[in-house]
């Protein structure tokens, strides 16, 4: 069994009798909780070499991942079908942007000392950052794995030439394009 669950079974075992020994048992789960520290944001240059060094593959849980500039292009095309909102507003926003879409994950949180150097920063879907946070990895128990040998990339080939075809009036997205053909 997870030693977390562990914990919480014996401090919930514990507590009818003795509040104390609750504590006591909950003691190996007390952790710093997330802040809200202001970080830079890294640039296009710098998330797109961490994303094609893991191939956009999830450093956590290996699951392929999408640029988000790919999924926010096609949205704009298919807003019926793939609704988004910038600030991705959950009633207006297709669950794959917060669930597939690529991040760029410090290792190390900032929060916990971690700085912006490559060995830092891992490739990450959505998700696994969101529920990342602020913790370290020994904290939530996870995994970094190894880079995946994958001729994955992210979607962003097809996006180049889509958005070459058919492009739209978008600077950021514009941007990314750009970027990607460097
Ligand atoms: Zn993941």
């Amino acid at each position: 069994m997870d030693q977390r669950v562990k914990a919480i079974q014996a401090a919930l075992r514990a507590l009818p009798k003795d509040r104390d020994q609750s504590e006591l048992c909950l003691q190996p789960l007390v952790t710093q909780l997330p802040t809200a520290t202001k970080r830079g944001k890294l640039s296009r240059k710098r998330q797109l070499h961490v994303y094609r060094r893991d191939n956009f593959v999830c450093r956590y849980c290996r699951r392929e991942t999408i640029l988000h500039a790919a999924l926010e292009y096609l949205a704009k095309q298919c807003p019926e079908q793939l609704p988004y909102h910038p600030n991705w507003k959950r009633s207006e926003t297709h669950p794959l942007f917060y669930d597939i879409t690529t991040s760029c994950d410090h290792i190390v949180p900032l929060s916990r000392g971690g700085d912006d150097d490559d060995t830092n920063l891992a490739a990450s879907c959505a998700r696994c950052q969101y529920m990342k946070s602020d913790w370290p990895l020994e904290e939530l128990n996870w995994t970094l794995h190894d880079r995946e040998d994958s001729d994955w990339d992210g979607l962003t080939g097809l996006f180049v030439v889509s958005f070459r075809a058919r492009p739209w009036k978008d600077q950021n997205l514009k941007n990314w394009v750009t970027e990607l053909d460097r």
